[in-house]
């Protein structure tokens, strides 16, 4: 478009004049400001990548195009950005993807997890019901109580007897530790168990054992069966218990203390 004011310019009439200004006008409007009606679709382009690209990333950082201004320069950058975080090219393309899935797995796993605790903690809350409801003294055998502590036939007996045929088992008092399994002298073969608070419980005449030294065990778990072998005049369980200074005391007395009657 071209247009000049003649230098003389008095000699064009007012509506000549008007129209040369109106057409100025326009001419350089046209330079300054984009088209409104591209610019609106421009807007209208950016908003839907900017959705598009958000609901795909699922994550903040394309969420900025948004709130950019649309300028012809800024909606090329986002056409870009929309190509490659659409999938078009890119090494960032997956990585919104994954970030999601990652997300989705680990939340996954923590749930997981945490039914997996709540699971061991039911578990350990049973298992501490059933240790506090589990006896800690036991008698240790079935059968007849034949004979008791004290003195017998003018000799002490250091133990209390339980008879009952060969075989019958025989079960730890208390909770302990297997400090031996094996012959002794006058016993044939016997178990002995140290207890927490330094206590022995000493198991003679037995048939079999089915411990070993250092075996942990609990109070009515099963370590030997009844037998007559020995200094011993019919099939029976010789029980004795040592208190911490190693004396023989009375089995009788110290189960009954804790609750169990022969
Ligand atoms: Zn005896």
């Amino acid at each position: 478009m071209s247009h000049h004011r003649s230098p003389g310019g008095h000699e064009r009439s007012a509506a000549l004049e008007e129209a040369v200004d109106r057409a100025n006008t326009r001419t350089v409007s046209s330079h300054r400001l984009p088209p409104p009606p591209s610019a609106l679709r421009g807007r209208i382009v950016v908003a839907a990548v900017a959705v598009g690209a958000f609901a795909a990333a699922g994550a903040g950082q394309i969420g900025q195009a948004a709130t950019d201004d649309s300028s012809d320069v800024q909606l090329a950058n986002h056409a870009d950005g929309a190509a490659t975080f659409n999938g078009v090219g890119g090494d960032t393309a997956p990585a919104p993807q994954i970030l999601a899935v990652s997300k989705t797995t680990a939340e996954g796993s923590a749930e997981a997890a945490k039914l997996l605790r709540s699971q061991q903690l039911t578990t350990e809350r049973e298992a501490v019901e059933a240790e506090k409801k589990r006896p800690k003294f036991v008698r240790p055998a079935a059968g007849d109580f034949t004979s008791g502590y004290g003195g017998r036939w003018g000799t002490m007996h250091l133990g209390i007897d339980i008879a009952g045929p060969i075989g019958t088992p025989i079960l730890s008092a208390a909770d302990g530790k297997v400090i031996e399994a094996g012959p002794a002298s006058g016993f044939g073969l016997w178990v002995r168990v140290e207890h927490a608070d330094g206590t022995v419980t000493v198991y003679g005449h037995v048939d079999t054992f089915n411990v070993r030294e250092g075996q942990v065990v609990k109070a009515g778990e099963q370590i030997a069966r009844m037998g007559n072998r020995g200094f011993s005049t019919g099939p029976h369980l010789h029980f004795e218990v040592w208190n911490p200074g190693g004396q023989k005391i009375n089995p009788l007395t110290w189960l009954n203390a804790r609750g169990v009657t022969v």
